[in-house]
């Protein structure tokens, strides 16, 4: 047989894969997928083995001996292995990077993938005597005492240690020939059963339409547009369709939103299923997100849930892939790795075989385009599931309306009226902290950050400045810096503020503020929950946090302060943005069986955005928004890629993209270039930010264009010198 070599993929800044020779001292060929560490350089790192070849690329006197395997088997099942290869070449981003992404950060360091502990029991011999045999040493005499009963699966040593039995002591019975130490216990690997905890509801009409849609298709892929207006039983679809999917011993993947994964989610599938669920998300420990990736992996997890990255995880026996909230901007990383997770769903169903449902109230016109065209199956759930009405959605002028804490006075009897009648209210709004910026009175200076081209927040409790955009924080002024005025003046209704203006005008109702300031501590969910629960007056007060699947069946008035703030972004994407925030809002109102109320308030209430969100609803917005996108080939009618360059001075990165940009316009396939310009916020931290749009009629011409783009922009001297990348399909121009 001739000479194989490992083709590895390591977690370095580099596009390529790196070739070892197999060492003696390996006993067999490793596995595709398995862990192994290598030198490089003069360090020695962890790669995934993603490939054996007979013919490496590397002249076979510069390839090094791996050193040692981690892994008897594969971390990866095939298709999860194609899903990341595809993704470093369509994201254009170093694939052991990618694989080091996909893996939890213990197993990226090297832990064993099992819980390996050192077990103890009796060899033959040992078992043949009896304690006498021992009665000259007492500890001896003890540690044979407590293995005797243990002989099937031993016990293991911190076990042991922990009824005072020393490793020294085993050691002096194994010695003796009396006792052994054995190593991990076999693995068991698990398929998926259904059980209930409790029994399904009884499907309306519309989600037994898509329930039968989506099961019918278990085994083979199919991509689902789930839209369902807020409150319409969304998840009772997923729940039901997911029974189906264990009913088959497979496994479901949920991704939620990153501000999604609420213990209410979590509690909708543990009180439906008596099944084994894990949670994937960014408040675990490293051990515990190991501990339930392994449970995954082993196939003992029925059901698997978690933000973006939990797409990753393996699971052997997958079946149905559901995107809650599909539309949300988390299931984008906005960094390294830029990867779209719902985007990359679709792939893994396809790889897998499996169904795959994407489901919102406000589905990304992308989505939208697709279930046009019947590349997804278009589902609807149009009326709200238990005879629950919509809410009633009514603009307030805020022209020329003297206003306390941003809330005109008709917001404030709305208010007072549903609080009387014991009802709950949600005021939503976009800023943190007690008031945006801090201005004075006399001559209109404005704190800005110094870091950044952008204002910079007041906080109290501690009183400071922070800017959101960098950091950077410092103690405010008690002088204005241009004029010495004493006059400083918060200006701007921040959620502190509007929290404490609703406490002075209804002190004996429980308000609570909902933010990423409040919700840190692990037990603000919890005591919020307890009292809306309870089902007395209440306010909340909070940002976007609010707008995402939360069930409060007792708010019946949800106002926003400033409904346009946000309308005229930069982004292409500002007004699909602001349409989708409203209509998730609007749906926290009258969840139960009380006729909810949305109160819009705005400075141009004639907006034609507002008025056709009102008339016609998300969808009747989302028609005429995907018509616009079509004339002028935006996505998801045209494909982007945006060039990012950061550098000390603003014409170093302008200059940089302008040069690739002449190297770009020379080849083939050249897509339109739309730039060099400076970001939105140039200055931010104290780098300048520049941007090169390229976009393309379509996405292959694109894909082949950036390959070959790319590798001769890497090239370029000044490429080395200042910090870059590529975002395909950029979620955010900014
Ligand atoms: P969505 O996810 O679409 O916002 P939910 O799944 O949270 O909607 O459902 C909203 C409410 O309606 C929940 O309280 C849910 O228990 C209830 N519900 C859903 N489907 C049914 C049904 N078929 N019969 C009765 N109640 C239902
Ligand atoms: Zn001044
Ligand atoms: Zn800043």
């Amino acid at each position: 047989m001739s000479r194989v070599y490992l083709q590895v993929a390591l977690p370095v800044p580099l596009a390529q894969v790196f070739d070892y020779s197999i060492p003696a001292s390996f006993s067999h060929t490793p596995h595709i997928g398995a862990r192994i560490k290598v030198p490089f350089g003069k360090r020695e790192l962890i790669g995934v083995i993603i490939g054996v070849t007979e013919t490496p690329e590397s002249p076979l006197d510069k390839i090094k001996p791996a050193r040692q395997l981690i892994d008897e088997h594969s971390l990866f099942p095939p298709q999860l292995m194609q899903l990341l290869t595809w993704a470093a070449q369509y994201y254009h981003y170093p694939i052991g990077e990618v694989f080091s992404t996909a893996l939890p950060t213990l197993l990226r360091q090297g832990e064993d993938l099992y819980d390996n502990p050192i077990h103890w029991r009796l060899t033959p011999v040992g078992l043949q005597i009896t304690a006498d045999t021992l009665s000259r040493s007492a500890k001896q005499q003890a540690a044979w005492q407590a293995l005797e009963p243990h002989q099937s699966h031993g016990i293991s040593e911190d076990f042991l240690k922990k009824v005072q039995i020393e490793r020294a002591t085993l050691q002096a019975l194994a010695k003796k020939g009396f006792a052994e130490e054995f190593g991990q216990l076999a693995i068991q690997t698990g398929t998926p059963q259904l059980k209930y905890a409790e029994s399904p509801l009884v499907a309306n009409e519309s989600q037994t339409t898509a329930i039968h849609a989506i099961t019918e298709h278990l085994g083979q892929f199919k991509s689902f547009l789930l839209d369902g207006v807020t409150g319409s039983g969304k998840t009772e679809v997923y729940l039901q369709s997911i029974a189906s999917c264990l009913a088959n011993h497979q496994q479901a993947l949920v991704l939620v939103p990153e501000i999604g994964l609420t213990p209410q989610t979590v509690a909708r599938f543990r009180s439906r299923f008596a099944v084994e669920i894990v949670m994937l998300h960014s408040g675990l420990t490293d051990r515990e997100r190991l501990r339930a990736w392994r449970r995954a992996y082993l196939g003992h997890a029925a059901i698997v849930i978690g933000t973006r990255s939990t797409l990753f995880t393996p699971m052997p026996h997958l079946g149905l892939i559901i995107v809650d909230e599909e539309h949300d901007l988390s299931f984008k990383q906005q960094d390294n790795f830029r990867y779209n997770a719902r985007d990359l769903a679709i792939l893994r169903a396809q790889l897998a075989n499996c169904p795959v449902v994407l489901g919102s109230a406000t589905p990304s016109l992308e989505s939208l385009a697709n279930a046009k065209t019947g590349r997804y199956q278009h589902l609807f759930l149009k009326e709200r599931a238990a005879n629950v009405s919509q809410p009633t959605i009514k603009l307030i002028d805020l022209r020329g309306q003297k206003l306390q804490a941003g809330l005109t006075s008709a917001l404030k009897d709305a208010i007072a009226t549903r609080l009387k009648k014991d009802e709950q209210v949600i005021i939503f709004l976009n800023r943190r902290g007690f008031a945006p910026v801090l201005l004075c009175h006399d001559c209109g200076w404005q704190a800005k950050c110094p870091r950044c081209d952008a204002k910079i927040t007041l906080h109290r409790n501690p009183l400071r400045l922070h800017c959101h955009h960098c950091g950077f924080s410092q103690q405010p002024p008690n002088f204005c810096p241009e004029c010495n005025s004493k006059e400083l003046k918060a200006i701007g209704a921040g959620t502190v503020r509007v929290e404490e203006a609703l406490q002075e005008l209804f002190p004996k109702v429980p308000i609570h503020r909902i933010d990423r300031d409040s919700t840190q501590r692990k037990d603000s969910w919890h005591n919020l929950y307890a009292d809306i629960e309870n089902n007395k007056a209440a306010i909340l007060v909070g940002t976007q946090m609010l707008a995402k699947g939360h069930h409060f069946p007792n708010v019946t008035l949800v106002a926003l302060l400033e409904a346009d703030s946000g309308l005229f972004g930069a982004d292409f994407r500002a007004s699909e943005r602001v349409a989708q925030l409203i209509t998730q809002v609007a749906g926290r109102a009258g969840r139960a069986h009380k006729a909810g109320l949305v109160l819009l308030q705005s400075h141009q209430p004639e907006h034609p955005l507002l008025q056709q969100l009102l008339s016609t609803g998300y969808q009747g917005f989302a028609e005429l928004a995907l018509a616009e996108r079509e004339m002028i080939g935006m996505p998801p009618y045209g494909y982007l890629a945006l060039v990012r360059a950061e550098a000390h001075y603003p014409e170093m990165a302008l200059n940089f993209l302008t040069e690739a940009m002449s190297r770009g316009q020379v080849l083939d396939n050249a897509p339109e270039f739309w730039g060099p310009i400076p970001a939105p916020m140039e200055k931010k931290a104290g780098i300048f930010r520049a941007h090169l749009l390229l976009k393309s009629s379509q996405r292959r011409r694109l894909q082949q264009f950036l390959h070959r783009w790319l590798t001769i922009v890497n090239d370029l001297p000044e490429a080395k010198r200042l910090r870059w990348h590529i975002d395909v399909d950029p979620q955010e121009l900014a």
